[in-house]
């Protein structure tokens, strides 16, 4: 990762550093953290992503088809884009203390409903294919909002 500043104690500044997000797998290969998606690290939550798609791949790998692969995409995708667009936004730093206390407190609701997916994946069978993991009606109807109501 490119360092934009080197001081002279040695210390590194990071720059904003756009997020990515890359189809999760194909014939042979899939990707898991931040390989598939990336959003700069400033919102602290990679290590959680990079678990999350490992635990929602083995699953997928475990019931062995395509439509669970697709599966695994979907909910991460479900799971990341809330939390990228405000990643991006916090990283950014085009914002003033009131909005930045805004995109936290939007994070803060994201994060809840990725927690609630978890949860219920955590009570979902091993390799059940019909299964795909994902929040409760209400969370995954919230999921967007708590994204709009901050981003432009
Ligand atoms: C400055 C900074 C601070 C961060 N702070 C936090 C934080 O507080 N909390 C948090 O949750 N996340 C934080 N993150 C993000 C977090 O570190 C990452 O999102 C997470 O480590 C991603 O895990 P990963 O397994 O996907 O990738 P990585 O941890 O990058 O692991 C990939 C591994 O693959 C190896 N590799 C690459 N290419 C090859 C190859 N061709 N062959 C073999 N091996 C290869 C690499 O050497 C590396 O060991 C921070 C990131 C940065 C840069």
């Amino acid at each position: 990762m490119r360092c934009a500043a080197r001081g002279s104690t040695g210390s590194c500044g990071l720059a904003g550093v756009p997020g990515l997000v890359r189809r999760a797998w194909g014939p042979g290969w899939a990707l898991v953290g931040d390989a598939g998606c990336f959003r700069d690290p400033i919102t602290a939550h990679g290590i959680t992503d990079a678990l999350r798609d490992a635990e929602l791949l083995a699953r997928a790998v475990m019931c062995g088809t395509d439509a669970a692969l697709a599966g695994y995409e979907a909910t991460r995708d479900e799971a990341a884009l809330g939390l990228f667009e405000i990643s991006d936004a916090i990283a950014s730093f085009a914002w003033d203390l009131d909005r930045v206390k805004e995109l936290h407190q939007a994070l803060t609701r994201q994060m809840a409903i990725e927690v609630e997916m978890l949860r219920a994946l955590a009570r979902a069978p091993l390799a059940d294919p019909d299964h795909r993991p994902a929040a409760s009606p209400q969370a995954r109807g919230r999921a967007p909002q708590a994204v709009l109501e901050v981003l432009p």
